[in-house]
């Protein structure tokens, strides 16, 4: 196996993007106004231990202040409207069919990302997918954090991991991307066990995968958890770690992150974790060192 990625050494998804759409793309995070089926008592109460209060979208606002906000960095960028805080498939469909409509009716915004969680995935909803799905650029998030039920459990998130499987089945019929997010370093949680989440993601060979550093962030119930003690990467541990993990994926999965992106005025700790750029060069060099890319060590599996 070749490298294939050059310099960069794995296959991030901005220089995918720009391939595809022959211009730099970039993501508006938007507060959709949903909530979630973990907070409002549907399925649970208080949400997943290590989301925030704003439903994981830190920097998530409306789309006139993403673009002022950005348009002046990539002036000749084009958009993807990134629906990132809650479950943003987590509404009845007319009201998603009016959220997406008006998104994609911003000049320069040339597709969608919906971020959600598997158990939100009914058949109105998939068929609502599909539609968008034919008409434009899409990507269907989901957050499973984790394989291990016994860990998503003690973390609170309200759906067994077979949800997941199912909701991958059904988008994957349809032909619609899917991005996984993973979170390493969940307390009582091994490397062991977390690279078993990663070849579990990978099995179903999705569009893409987001791998958090876990963050410990104010008023969460992870900072409660935090002073009883449970260990987090230190900034080498994690780097090492994050090029095991890419080195054994498929060349084809799209990379999306690879740290985590804690405002600084809520992060309890990891504190090293405000440094992305030192973390992203770390990997960069860490893969360097050792002469490998994204992929070098992934074994087709058997039949
Ligand atoms: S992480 Fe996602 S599923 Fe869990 S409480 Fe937050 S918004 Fe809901």
């Amino acid at each position: 196996m070749e490298n294939i990625f050059g310099s960069n050494h794995f296959n991030t998804i901005a220089p995918w993007l720009r391939q595809k759409f022959g211009c730099r793309v970039i993501k508006l995070s938007l507060a959709g106004g949903f909530t979630c089926p973990n907070r409002d008592g549907t399925k649970g109460t208080g949400g997943c231990l290590f989301c925030a209060e704003d439903g994981s979208g830190h920097y998530a606002g409306t789309i006139p202040q993403q673009i002022q906000l950005l348009s002046g960095k990539w002036p000749e960028g084009k958009y993807i409207a990134y629906f990132q805080s809650f479950t943003s498939t987590y509404a009845p469909v007319e009201t998603l069919r009016q959220r997406f409509d008006q998104a994609l009716s911003w000049p320069g915004v040339i597709g969608l990302a919906v971020a959600t969680r598997p158990d939100c995935l009914p058949p109105d909803i998939l068929e609502l997918l599909w539609e968008y799905n034919q008409r434009t650029f899409l990507w269907v998030e989901l957050g499973l954090q984790t394989v291990h039920d016994a860990t998503a459990q003690r973390m609170n998130r309200c759906y067994p991991t077979s949800d997941f499987a199912q909701a991958m089945e059904a988008l994957t019929k349809r032909n619609i991307r899917a991005v996984v997010h993973l979170i390493l370093g969940l307390p009582g949680e091994t490397k062991e066990m977390m690279l078993q989440s990663v070849d579990y993601v990978a099995a179903f060979h999705p569009f893409g995968l987001k791998l958090h550093l876990l963050h410990v962030l104010k008023n969460t119930g992870l900072a409660a958890l935090y002073p009883s003690g449970f260990h987090l990467f230190t900034q080498q541990e994690y780097i090492g770690f994050i090029v095991d993990i890419l080195e054994q994926l498929p060349q084809d999965i799209t990379i999306h992150r690879v740290t985590g992106d804690g405002p600084a005025d809520q992060l309890i700790a990891p504190l090293w974790s405000l440094h992305k750029r030192d973390i992203l060069n770390g990997i960069q060099k860490e893969f360097k060192r050792r002469a490998s890319f994204q992929g070098m060590r992934w074994k087709q599996p058997q039949p």
